[in-house]
């Protein structure tokens, strides 16, 4: 029966995507109220037509779009589909082959804003379902979607939509397509994701910058004021020596462990990549810091006129910083942490510490759960290869929405190619990927209805 739809699915790869095509012509900037109204609309009928029983919810930003299809089996889990229909702005235009809102098919790509990021990657599971209707009969699982409109500009909408619609969106396991596979092709799973927190310091130490001949060693030097507090905050290890930083990080467990010994890892080939002198860590440790451990980085540092010699003593330094936060992580505990470190710190000056922008906060599921291990086998199915399965990526998104604000155990499978150049011009989705994509969401929506396993 899977057979049929795969052959299926690979016969009608031509209409679908004519269907991409379509979508991806509308130019859906999030800040482009219009086009993106009438792309949301699009996106209806597209559902509509697939069989799905589609709502428009107007936002205080873009629409949010929600379908479902029920199964007659009331036993049977329920999995919600997210994706996101706002792009990018697709500037610098000049750069692009073909414009990007003329998508356009080149050797084996669709080439045009949104293909990969994320068009091509939730059409997938819409096609999937209407293929899996026509060919074998109603889902076997019941099945949600919500698309929204504002995820480049960082989903504003989207938690207070959650809040207000819990029942609406209950579900078993929330299914996220966005981002690339891995460069190999194979294909990559996580459950989680760190958390980010922004926060900036600056030192005063005197109203003017002074003579460095003048002055020199009886006004404090804002530059050395702030290096030695800088200095103050680590242990030149990588070890953060804040008190609290690392509060409530948890360990990783013995599943988690042994997803991270099956990863690629090269370090020396990382290295060599980037003219890092050392990663001086083994696969564990790797891995290990990249999924389960808080990051203090210096962004950027600041002080004097680095362009001059000048022979000054500067007045004012300062330093921007971030906190890759993990699971179980507070950033309003860290932030205090940091601040309480700083005040008990001698320094000749004012200090100002403050946040900048919205926290992110961390989110992670358990790998563990049996919906997780039937998705983690029916991808590798799809694919005929053992997927990646990274515990945590180390970057920030937006999915605390799923298993935090709603409790909902959360799994993130991309289907985008490696080069899909999303955010960058010239944005691609493989034919072969987006064909792939259709598949997985078949196989997966079987398996999840398949009650004996
Ligand atoms: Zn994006």
């Amino acid at each position: 029966m899977l057979n049929k739809l795969r052959q299926y699915i690979k016969a009608n790869i031509d209409s679908s995507l004519e269907l991409l095509k379509k979508y991806v012509n509308y130019p859906s900037v999030a800040t482009d109220a219009l086009s993106t109204h009438q792309c949301a609309e699009f996106l209806v009928s597209v559902m509509e037509e697939a069989g799905i029983s589609t709502t428009l919810y107007e936002t205080s930003g873009n629409p949010i779009v929600f379908g479902e299809i029920p199964s007659d089996n009331a036993e049977a889990p329920t999995i919600l589909f997210y994706g996101h229909y706002d792009v990018q702005p697709p500037e610098p235009l000049e750069e692009w082959f073909s414009p990007p809102f003329e998508a356009e098919l080149r050797e084996g790509r669709l080439y045009g804003r949104g293909a990969g990021d994320n068009k091509g990657q939730h059409l997938a599971h819409i096609l999937a379902i209407k293929a899996y209707q026509e060919i074998v009969g109603p889902i076997p699982v019941h099945v949600k979607l919500i698309m929204e409109g504002d995820e480049e500009f960082g989903s504003a909408y989207l938690t207070p939509f959650a809040q207000e619609h819990r029942e609406l969106l209950k579900a078993d396991l929330v299914y996220i397509s966005d981002g690339p596979l891995h460069e190999s092709g194979v294909p990559l799973i996580n459950f989680g994701n760190r958390g980010v927190m922004n926060f900036s310091i600056e030192v005063e130490t005197a109203t003017t910058d002074h003579h460095s001949g003048n002055r020199g060693g009886v006004i404090p030097n804002a530059a050395w004021e702030l290096v030695n507090l800088l200095h103050s905050m680590s242990d030149g290890r990588g070890k953060i020596t804040i008190d609290g930083f690392y509060d409530d990080v948890l360990q990783a467990t013995d599943f988690e462990e042994e997803l991270i010994a099956n990863i690629p890892y090269d370090t020396q080939e990382l290295a060599k990549t980037y003219g890092v002198k050392e990663i001086p860590f083994n696969r564990r440790e790797f891995y290990e810091r990249i999924c389960f451990q808080p990051t203090l980085s210096i962004n950027s540092l600041g002080s004097g006129d680095a362009r001059l010699v000048k022979n000054t003593i500067p007045a004012k330094a300062m330093a921007k910083f971030d906190i890759r936060l993990v699971a179980n992580q507070d950033p309003e505990h860290v932030f205090s942490c940091v601040q309480r470190h700083i005040k008990k710190q001698e320094v000749k000056g004012n200090v100002h510490v403050y946040k900048e922008g919205e926290d992110m906060l961390p989110s992670k599921t358990d790998a563990r759960l049996p919906i997780c291990r039937k998705v983690i086998d029916a991808v590798g199915e799809a694919f005929g290869k053992r997927p990646i399965v990274q515990p945590v990526t180390g970057g920030s998104l937006p999915n605390a929405v799923w298993t935090d604000v709603l409790k909902l155990p959360a799994i993130s499978v991309p289907y985008a190619n490696a080069d899909e150049n999303n955010h960058a011009p010239n944005e691609n989705m493989q034919v072969d990927c987006f064909l792939q994509g259709i598949i997985t969401t078949a196989t997966v929506l079987h398996a999840l209805g398949d009650q004996e396993s």
